[in-house]
């Protein structure tokens, strides 16, 4: 029988939504699911992964060297607990993709990534060429399953469960090559691009970082995450952890407007799974109206002020 260890994401208080979406996917493989919290002093993160639905114990592993979620160390903590279990699971956020691969190389399997549905303990389909295509991929029979899971396919376990919690010695030190020098993040208040419900991005349109600003003022408006395309990214207008698309982060927020973005493949890429896509563009031929499912042809500078009195 199948025994799911899922590696929560968190910030030291709040459980993020991506390992509520991890556990569906763990709970698809069927049999135990366990979540490890790792951290330092994690109690309260570590009630609410006890909470999610689907989990029959946490696995709190506290320590001062594992305060921050530095690969290096959470991933021989990992690696000590992973011998019982046949699958470990994080999703493919950017915490997911730093640790896991870390995590598979230590213990001499081929990592499996972006789990997008479980055909079976050992098989998945995730998807390649930009989400053009989806392929079956399997694990060798009886090898260990080290995976991220593409949380845009799955929904989040439910709040009702109780599961045990159970304290666990951190096994190691810390290593000297890594270390913490500071965490800078971006945004304040503002919902997180990869989990918020409403999202608003710009693209090469905005012209300059001081015209992104109107961006963030309709995001804050409507209490939406920013985003923003690869073009805007490489122009300096945004920063580069809002890159939404193939080589950036893949959302699947209940709302996604898009600002004077052309909708190049690599940009649809990160939104395939949004619930409603807005679209503002001149152009009318623009590929992002093929996705749209309301679009508006018209100049953003005009078309945001006047959206903006609308919400007055
Ligand atoms: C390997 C690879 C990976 C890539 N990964 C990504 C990725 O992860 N994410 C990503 O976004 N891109 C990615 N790209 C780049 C991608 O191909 C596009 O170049 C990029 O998405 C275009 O960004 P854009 O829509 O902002 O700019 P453009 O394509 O230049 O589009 C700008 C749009 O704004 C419209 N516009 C102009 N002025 C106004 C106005 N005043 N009001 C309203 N509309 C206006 C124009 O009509 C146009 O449609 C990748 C490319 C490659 C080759």
């Amino acid at each position: 029988m199948s025994k799911v260890l899922v590696i929560a994401e968190h910030d030291g208080n709040s459980l993020n939504l991506s390992t509520a979406k991890t556990v569906s996917c763990a709970a698809a493989i069927g049999g135990e699911v366990h979540v490890m919290v790792i951290g330092h002093e994690v109690d309260t993160v570590a009630a609410q992964a006890a909470a999610l639905d689907g989990v029959s114990k946490v696995l709190a592993t506290s320590g001062a060297h594992l305060e921050n979620p530095m690969a290096a160390n959470w991933a021989d903590e990992v690696v000590a607990l992973a011998g019982d279990y046949s699958h470990v699971l994080a999703p493919s956020t950017t915490f997911g993709r730093d640790l896991l691969p870390r995590v598979a190389a230590l213990m001499g399997v081929n990592q499996v990534s972006d789990i997008m549905e479980v055909m079976g303990p050992s098989s998945f389909k995730r998807p390649v060429y930009a989400g053009n295509a989806i392929i079956d991929v399997a694990a060798p029979d009886g090898s260990k399953v080290v995976g991220t899971v593409r949380t845009a396919s799955w929904k989040a376990a439910g709040g009702g469960g109780s599961a045990e919690i159970e304290g666990i010695d951190a096994s190691g030190q810390g290593h000297d090559h890594t270390r913490f020098v500071g965490m800078e993040v971006e945004g304040g208040e503002r919902p997180d691009l990869q989990s918020a419900a409403r999202v608003v991005s710009g693209g090469r349109a905005l012209a300059s970082e001081e015209q992104f600003q109107l961006i963030y003022d309709f995001a804050d408006r409507i209490g939406a995450g920013v985003g923003g395309t690869r073009a805007a990214v490489d122009a300096g207008y945004c920063p580069n952890d809002m890159q939404v698309g193939q080589t950036g982060k893949i959302i699947a927020p209940d709302l996604y407007m898009a600002f004077g973005i052309s909708g190049a493949i690599q940009h649809l890429t990160g939104i395939k799974d949004a619930g409603t896509i807005v679209a503002v563009n001149k152009d009318p031929e623009a590929p992002i109206f093929e996705v749209a499912d309301i679009g508006l042809v018209g100049d953003l500078f005009k078309a945001i002020p006047e959206m903006e009195k609308l919400l007055d």
